[in-house]
């Protein structure tokens, strides 16, 4: 099978490039990806897969569809093609959207040779870096007839597939009651004094919780002059865990500190979520440990343990409806530090090509253990109902 595999991903490894190359001279932040949205569809189709573009009526999603014609199970890889401001592709998107997609590929060509059942999806994925859409994608059942979602992403490292924070965008509308600060203050109520009284709890609220969950906030309103009273006053918080669970705790505690400052400055206080709220990534193990092993067959020596550090991400929330991995793999010799351009001037090396295609033939073989492996696929689903979300 690896040798079919290696075989069959040489063949597409042309096209891969180009597109990476394509995306990489034509950036394109979220929800703007017309370009490489339709680069991504052109290759897929003509590959034999079944394309519903504009996707959930998001313009540059695209979800792609190989069936082999034998009923089982799902796998679907996960594309992503969106830049940085300023930067160009300083993520690696561009390569990461054509690994992804190199992988669907492969495995609808083994499907094809090797008389494999299942169907496999590539689904296109806007806008990661900001408001990601496999948010809205999850929410409308996108993946739900799916058995395992996998993606790779470009670093310095291969690394194994980790934990990721969920995250809530809460943002606090405090009104008041403007006045003349000097002539009549008694007349006015302080919204922004509402707004550093909700700060101040918040900072007395942190002491008291787990260390790995953060809350970090900004006032982006808090007034127009000093001689009035600020009616009007805007916090923006992200508030993160490790745990979906712990998180809606911590959120509540949070909004307590910001009833209470707006009840002691006699203000009113609104709730809004400014943004998208991600899940926490739940690394399904199983399904890790398989790719681990493909990834070393290919010819991978070193496989660091999971990223120390980490943010939040998208893919989180397809993680909480099924069996999913985010494993990164290497593209440079040296360590080099993504959201940079060096790290986008990183992507278009023969080094970062090889590891691409290495990366391919792992996703294609685990694709393959989960579309013929039984036993294998019932421990992956077995871990993914046990899990704490
Ligand atoms: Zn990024
Ligand atoms: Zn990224």
């Amino acid at each position: 099978m690896r040798q079919i595999a290696e075989k069959l991903t040489h063949g597409i490894k042309e096209e891969l490039i180009q597109l990476s190359e394509y995306i990489f001279n034509n950036p394109e932040l979220g929800y703007e990806e017309f370009k490489a949205c339709e680069a991504h569809v052109k290759l897929l189709k003509r590959h034999g897969f079944v394309v519903e573009e504009g996707f959930l009526d998001i313009k540059t999603a695209f979800k792609a569809v190989y069936d082999s014609g034998i009923p089982g199970p799902v796998v679907a890889f996960l594309s992503e093609y969106d830049a940085l401001p300023g930067m160009g592709h300083g993520c690696g998107h561009n390569l990461l959207g054509a690994t992804t997609t190199g992988a669907g590929i492969t495995v609808s060509k083994l499907m094809k040779e090797m008389g494999l059942r299942g169907k496999v999806m590539v689904f296109g994925t806007p806008a990661e870096e900001t408001s990601g859409a496999k948010v809205q994608m999850t929410n409308e059942g996108a993946f739900e007839d799916v058995d395992v979602a996998m993606q790779a992403h470009p670093a310095s490292q291969h690394m194994k597939s980790g934990k990721s924070l969920a995250l809530e965008a809460i943002q606090f509308t405090f009104t008041g009651k403007s006045a003349h600060a000097a002539a009549s203050p008694e007349e006015g109520i302080n919204a922004l004094d509402a707004a550093i009284n909700t700060f101040v709890s918040i900072n007395a609220l942190r002491q008291h919780i787990l260390p790995s969950a953060r809350i970090h906030g900004i006032i982006s309103e808090g007034g127009k002059a000093a001689n009035i009273v600020p009616d009007l006053a805007i916090a923006q918080f992200y508030v993160r865990a490790t745990t979906k669970t712990y998180l809606q705790e911590l959120v509540e505690k949070v909004k307590n500190c910001a009833r209470a400052g707006a009840m002691a400055a006699g203000a009113k206080v609104e709730f809004y979520n400014y943004e998208a709220s991600y899940d926490n990534l739940v690394t399904n193990e199983t399904l890790s440990e398989a790719y681990s092993r493909r990834l070393m067959e290919v010819g991978v020596e070193k496989i660091e343990g999971a990223k120390k550090g980490y943010g939040s991400l998208d893919l989180g929330n397809i993680s909480h409806v099924g069996p999913t991995i985010h494993p990164y793999f290497r593209i440079c010799e040296e360590n080099i530090p993504a959201h940079t351009k060096a790290f986008a001037a990183a992507t278009q090396t023969p080094f970062a090509y090889e590891s691409m295609v290495k990366t391919i033939n792992a996703l294609a073989l685990t694709a393959t253990d989960v579309l013929e492996d039984e036993k294998l696929l019932k421990k992956i689903k077995e871990e993914f109902q046990k899990a704490e979300k």
